[in-house]
């Protein structure tokens, strides 16, 4: 395990891949951040836009959480954002085929010399995520230009803090477990704004924070390298 501030000199561009809008926010958000602002090149691709995310409003759901990963991608200094056209809650079986195929394709246009994604075990759980990690890791593979795959972790001090979830929460890793802690003190506010941007999902950013804010200033990552 090592702990950084970010320094990664070698990485230039960097393709993200989540399963949600808010993804990107509420789980490495102060990463993308930093790295951003030391010159890496942020793409995300988001495989759905979250059509079962809460709303409260009469606009349809996807529209308005369409316009947050804008308005969070922005604070974050990520480039590009593209959406893949999946269904909130339903990348399973085929889908997860036809999304390796699709992640594969955009890995050869895009080129980027590394990849982002979940942990396989989803890190929050959810079913999208497990089946994004899963075609991430696949693509990740079959494909030459990206040579280290992150996948974004939680430790157990905070998973074990985690209320009843509509999903099972995995047990997050022991420090030592983990590859790289990564020190978002720097750019903590700018995670803190790229996490609000995403209000429809205000209670959920509520909850996050009463954890995260009595926590180091950290996320923590898996890394796989060719
Ligand atoms: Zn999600």
């Amino acid at each position: 395990m090592r702990k950084t501030h970010g320094i990664l000199i070698h990485m230039k561009k960097l393709l993200c891949i989540f399963a949600h809008p808010d993804d990107e926010s509420f789980g490495p958000g102060g990463t993308l951040a930093l790295w951003a602002k030391q010159g890496v090149d942020i793409y995300l691709l988001c495989a759905t836009k979250g059509e079962l995310g809460n709303n409260g409003t009469g606009r349809k759901t996807e529209e308005i959480r369409e316009e947050e990963l804008h308005a969070a991608a922005k604070i974050l200094g990520i480039g590009k954002v593209e959406f893949l056209g999946y269904f909130d809650g339903k990348i399973c079986n085929h889908e997860v085929v036809r999304l390796q195929k699709e992640l594969m394709k955009q890995i050869n246009k895009i080129k980027p010399d590394a990849l982002m994604t979940f942990d396989l075990n989803g890190a929050s759980g959810h079913i999208d995520h497990v089946s994004v990690a899963s075609a991430t890791t696949y693509a990740f593979h079959k494909t030459s230009s990206p040579k280290e795959l992150y996948y974004f972790t939680y430790l157990k001090s905070y998973t074990d803090q985690v209320a009843d979830y509509f999903i099972h929460f995995p047990e997050g890793k022991k420090s030592e477990a983990v590859d790289e802690i990564v020190n978002i003190e720097d750019v903590w506010e700018k995670k803190l704004a790229a996490m609000h941007a995403h209000q429809s999902q205000i209670q959920d950013v509520k909850q996050i924070l009463k954890i995260l804010n009595n926590l180091p200033k950290e996320e923590c990552f898996l890394v796989r390298r060719k």
